[in-house]
């Protein structure tokens, strides 16, 4: 008898070898040591978390409401969310109702049920070019073809969208502080984009989770709330309260909202009943407003940090994105060097970051690099800093 473990496995479904672990993934496991600073996770800073305020939250919620808490709810989310989210799209100029709010478990979950109710094998799926990875890996799944529209420092280029959009069923982009990027779209851009979205018959997919992160003033609003009417929104609460809550929501016209609860319904049933209780309880208790300044502070003093090493550290020849709010930057190399061909000298001198070419589909921009900035304090972030641009700069010399 062949022993179990020789057993050939029966077939798994072609869309399932679409998935993959990256070679960057492994080569990151690297940087998981005591000696090495990563500025490659994209995590919040973990001290900010408002543990104390969800502690009385949480004890309210369960000697009050323990039995909605616990049980099964409503595939929608709990009615106090969808209005609190209804009425922060509103104060950013988009006009949806409760109704047309969706809670999903994180933001992550609105991309998958999005790639699953949109795209179908083949359809034509627009993306700039770089874009958040965990999206490009939620829409693979379901075979789009993807195309890259290229960008500059005031967001994609319009002749770019216009020549992508034509066939197109959908147009994934984020308007602020983009993952990453770091760059924001322009407001004269945003309204260039938003015309040529209105004009066609595509959805848009807008994914804004770190807008709240500003370090100046408040940023413009995206593409939705310019017109777009097909325009579905994409929020979060894991960047303004914590992500391990898994709670974020989609917005969008009522038709998808409908067909996006049934396969949401399909997937997981709801979003944990007792995690949204718990956060619409602490919003009650206001414990949003009173994070978010702190939250922009901790974060504008480490971008602060970041941009003033590079500034005094970096070789000429490299170039970097000026982020006013988010977590990340961007560096673009000499067009020599190869950012994932460094990353074990750099995770050997005590750096990690997040090569670019992960983030792009088509040509994969090698001498691209994403730094975060989120979890490091100030020191470490410019000792680090100081590390990597040695490297760099010994590289371009040989
Ligand atoms: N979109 C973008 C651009 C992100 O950076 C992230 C998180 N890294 C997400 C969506 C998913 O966030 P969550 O599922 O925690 O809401």
């Amino acid at each position: 008898m062949i022993p179990p473990s020789a057993r050939p496995l029966p077939a798994i479904a072609q869309r399932a070898q679409r998935l993959r672990t990256s070679a960057i993934h492994d080569l990151l496991q690297l940087a998981n040591r005591a000696d090495v600073v990563s500025l490659a996770g994209g995590l919040p800073d973990a001290a900010s978390f408002p543990a104390d305020a969800l502690r009385e939250a949480s004890d309210r919620v369960l000697r009050e409401q323990s039995h909605a808490a616990l049980q099964y709810g409503p595939t929608e989310g709990i009615a106090p969310l969808r209005a609190w989210v209804a009425a922060h799209l509103r104060a950013q100029g988009m006009d949806f109702t409760p109704d047309q709010v969706l809670i999903t478990s994180g933001s992550q979950q609105g991309l998958d049920l999005l790639g699953k109710v949109l795209i179908d094998p083949g359809s034509r799926v627009v993306v700039e070019r770089p874009s958040y990875l965990g999206a490009l890996q939620a829409f693979t799944l379901y075979a789009p073809e993807f195309v890259g529209i290229e960008a500059d420092v005031s967001g994609p280029l319009p002749e770019a969208l216009a020549a992508a959009l034509p066939g197109a069923r959908m147009a994934y982009l984020q308007p602020r502080f983009s993952n990453p990027a770091g760059r924001s779209i322009a407001p004269e851009r945003a309204d260039a984009l938003a015309a040529l979205l209105r004009a066609a018959d595509a959805w848009l997919v807008e994914d804004d989770p770190y807008g709240e992160l500003w370090f100046g003033a408040p940023p413009a609003p995206g593409l939705i709330a310019r017109g777009v009417p097909q325009g579905v929104h994409l929020g979060t609460f894991s960047k303004m309260l914590a992500p391990g809550l898994r709670l974020g929501w989609v917005a969008g016209p009522q038709g998808l909202i409908d067909k996006l609860v049934q396969a949401k319904q399909a997937a997981d049933l709801h979003t944990a009943s007792f995690n949204q209780m718990l956060v619409a309880e602490v919003l009650r208790a206001g414990v949003i407003e009173r994070g978010l300044p702190v939250l922009r502070r901790i974060y504008r003093e480490r971008r602060d940090a970041m941009l003033s090493a590079l500034d005094a550290n970096m070789p000429e020849g490299i170039a970097w994105t000026k982020p006013d709010g988010g977590l990340f930057v961007w560096v673009t190399l000499p067009p020599q060097l190869d950012a994932a061909a460094l990353l074990p000298q750099a995770i050997a001198r005590g750096v990690a970051y997040v090569p670019g070419e992960t983030f792009n589909v088509g040509a994969p921009a090698r001498n691209t690099l994403r730094l975060s900035y989120s979890t490091v304090d100030a020191p470490t972030i410019r000792g680090a800093v100081a590390r990597l641009a040695a490297l760099i700069h010994e590289t371009m010399r040989h």
